[in-house]
């Protein structure tokens, strides 16, 4: 993209921003035990007259670039919370996770602003995870500090992408984390890779001896499901489960889940089963 269309996006998005055209939608993530509804993963969605519909993935490195990311993470938040409390009055109290640019992390001051909006809104900041991704110019070791601080307020962290990119298996070790989200393609390679489904073995492990929460994201099939059921991930997110609902669709979906679960998983243990005993008939 040249530069003159850019900043028409740019300045598209800042007006969608101000004018309050953004809209937040929310993934479900699934505990693997059980079925149950363990958090809501907020995306950030904007359908724009001008621009139609814009993937985050084009804006949000644009309102990083050009100061627009703490305003964007402001009201991401504020919207967010504001749902929560929606959804506790209607009996659903799950935990959100947040996607947090590394970028925002900078800024010291950060956490206490974050802590405020929850005292604000009065949401515990133990139902809040926040999801970052680590990237080649930010490494997340350099932000210890402020990770650090979030945990202190009881704040939980998640290691987004994993496998993927440049986060690597030593950092989980050294740093604040309570879960590590393993990348969609990594997931999906799995199935067909050895060497892949080994490595995704490990980081389980590893998280596992190291007290964190396993989330496997992007699952799509029931083959997928399968294996991470057998290398025993602790949570699942993905079309498979539930695509990003709107706000008000979160109801309907978490009381039409638990049958569709139990029937999903109980063909998955059955092929499960069939692998390791064959029919001594057949
Ligand atoms: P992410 O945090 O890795 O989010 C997961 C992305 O995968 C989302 O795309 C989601 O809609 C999509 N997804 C979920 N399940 C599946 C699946 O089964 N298959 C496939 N193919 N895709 C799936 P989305 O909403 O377009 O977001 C893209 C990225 O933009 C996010 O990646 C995140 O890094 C960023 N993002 C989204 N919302 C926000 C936000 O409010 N703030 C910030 N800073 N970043 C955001
Ligand atoms: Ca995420
Ligand atoms: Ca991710």
């Amino acid at each position: 993209m040249t530069a003159r269309p850019e900043l028409a996006l740019v300045e598209g998005f800042e007006r969608a921003l101000i004018n309050n055209r953004l809209h937040m939608v929310y993934q479900p993530k699934v505990r693997m035990r059980d079925g149950a509804l363990t958090r809501v993963e907020a995306l950030v969605r904007w359908d724009d007259p001008e621009f139609g519909r814009v993937a985050p993935s084009r804006f949000v490195p644009l309102a990083e670039k050009h100061g627009l990311i703490e305003e964007l993470t402001q009201w991401g938040l504020r919207t967010t919370l504001r749902q929560w409390l929606k959804w506790r009055d209607e009996g659903i109290d799950t935990c959100i996770a947040f996607n947090i640019s590394a970028l925002s992390l900078e800024q010291l001051d950060f956490p206490d602003l974050v802590e405020r909006m929850c005292r604000a809104l009065d949401v515990p900041t133990d139902r809040l995870v926040l999801e970052l991704t680590e990237s080649a110019t930010q490494p997340l070791i350099k932000l210890m500090d402020t990770l650090t601080r979030f945990r202190i307020k009881g704040i939980g962290l998640a290691i987004d992408d994993f496998g993927a990119g440049y986060s690597s298996l030593m950092q989980l070790r050294q740093l604040p984390f309570t879960e590590v989200k393993i990348d969609r393609f990594f997931v999906n390679d799995a199935v067909t890779s050895k060497d892949s489904r080994l490595i995704v073995a490990a980081i389980v492990d590893l998280a596992h001896g190291l007290g964190l929460t396993v989330t496997a994201e992007g699952v799509e099939t029931r083959e997928q499901l399968q294996l991470l059921l057998e290398l025993h991930c602790d949570v699942v997110q993905g079309y498979l489960i539930s695509h990003p609902l709107e706000p008000d669709g979160l109801v309907d979906w978490k009381r039409d889940f638990r049958a569709r679960w139990w029937a999903l998983i109980e063909e998955e243990r059955l092929a499960l089963w069939s692998d390791v005993e064959p029919n001594p008939l057949g």
